[in-house]
């Protein structure tokens, strides 16, 4: 293709985008087959079959089995950039209740986040890459990971070797569907998303018989007190200017009114975004924890064990800049925005992290611009827009999957270099 008329990235990425009519198509009932067959962290084995099929396809190196159901792929494709574009791919245990005609089969999975749609949007845009290979020079290496959710399966797949496979990428690029319009696009540089710190409580009271509390240390009225004083952390002990969420998800004790139960449990998530406040968090909550047994006069100090844990996600400023620059000339200026930070979680920066390399995560909508607009303008957007985790999560087939493939691909065609042909 001639690049005549415009700056040659944008030429480029019309050459390859020229081929997304065709697939789309199968990319669409790529999604809905996924969407039907949701698997649970770590046991993403169709999936990855699935995917690691297709990746063959395309003519890719493929790993599978990295870090359990992992799979990533390389194309070399001559000297220059190397690049990692990453979905994730495990669903949630959640009871669908969209009535979708491919709803989910499997009882109780559900992919209620849209990792579905992050494979289809990076099977589709490999695929062009692939197509238009002619256009661009570099190594292109692909990362599907499983156990998103639980926040293990970026460091399984790090532990388990996946830049000896690959390659160290010298950018990380990854994107994540979300209850805004489709046609939007979002990326907060710096740190987006937030640390994730879960946590299991065990306070240990001593039981007795409901009628005799002379006779019990009553955990049940520890966890309460605790659960209240735990209140107090954010709003008594972080800063106004900073972020922290300290939520308590779970609080169980006892079976039978007429028992005073001899241990009650906790169950606790922290969101926080600098080292600093989640230090400050977390000795709140030991303290207050501790605390709150020894005032009870707790027959033993109570056990505090970590569920699982995830880093803040710090977007690389100028790697945003680019990327953005690339979305804004490709979607245009007004579907580009910064939604600001977010206190929702994500491993993806580990595959940063753990390289060195700059890192840029986005976020794109996938809901009606009909539907959203006229939720917003009754003010009712944030309750009626089903969101991601949600029963009700379902994004639109098209143009989401269009849209989530051209910023996967405008963003890939940012990092390599562009080849005259
Ligand atoms: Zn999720
Ligand atoms: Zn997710």
């Amino acid at each position: 293709m001639s690049d005549m008329h415009s700056t040659p990235d944008i030429t480029t990425l019309g050459a390859l985008l020229a081929r997304l009519p065709q697939t789309r198509d199968d990319l669409a009932d790529l999604y809905r087959d996924l969407h039907t067959h949701p698997e649970l962290p770590f046991a993403e084995t169709r999936t990855a079959g699935l995917v690691a099929t297709r990746l063959r396809d395309l003519g890719l190196e493929v790993t599978t089995g990295l870090g359990g159901t992992g799979v990533a792929a390389v194309l070399a494709n001559g000297p220059g950039p190397r690049i990692l574009l990453r979905a994730d791919f495990d669903a949630l245990p959640v009871q669908e209740q969209t009535g979708l005609p491919y709803a989910s089969t499997t009882e109780g999975v559900m992919h209620a986040c849209g990792h579905d749609m992050h494979v289809a949007c990076l099977l589709g845009a490999l695929d062009l890459l692939v197509a238009g290979r002619a256009h661009w020079a570099g190594t292109l290496t692909a990362v599907f990971q499983p156990a998103e959710e639980i926040g293990g399966g970026a460091q399984a797949m790090v532990d388990d070797g996946l830049f000896d496979r690959i390659g160290t990428p010298d950018v990380v690029l990854g994107q994540h569907v979300a209850p805004l319009p489709a046609g939007l696009i979002g990326c907060d540089p710096g740190p987006a998303l937030a640390a994730t710190d879960a946590l299991k409580v065990t306070l240990y009271g001593k039981g007795a018989h409901g009628s005799r509390p002379e006779a019990a240390i009553d955990p049940v009225v520890m966890a309460a007190a605790t659960v209240m004083r735990l209140q107090t952390v954010v709003s008594r002990e972080i800063a106004g200017g900073e972020t922290a969420v300290l939520t308590v998800g779970a609080l169980n004790a006892g079976t039978k009114d007429n028992i005073i139960p001899g241990t009650a449990e906790l169950k606790l998530n922290i969101r926080t975004y600098t080292g600093p406040v989640r230090a400050a968090v977390l000795a709140a909550v030991k303290r207050i924890v501790e605390g709150e047994a020894a005032v009870a006069g707790a027959t033993r100090a109570p056990d505090i064990e970590p569920i699982d844990t995830y880093p803040v996600l710090v977007n690389d400023e100028d790697a945003v800049a680019r990327t953005l620059a690339a979305f804004r000339r490709h979607f245009g200026e007004e579907s580009v925005l910064d939604p600001g930070r977010a206190t929702g979680s994500e491993d993806c920066g580990i595959f940063a992290t753990a390289s060195g390399a700059p890192l840029c995560y986005w976020f794109f909508g996938g809901i009606d611009p009909d539907t959203y607009r006229k939720a917003q303008t009754a003010g009712t957007a944030d309750r009626d827009i089903p969101s991601n985790h949600s029963p009700h999560f379902a994004p639109l087939i098209e143009p989401t999957i269009s849209i989530g493939v051209e910023a996967m691909t405008a963003a890939a065609l940012t990092w390599l270099t562009p080849r005259q042909t």
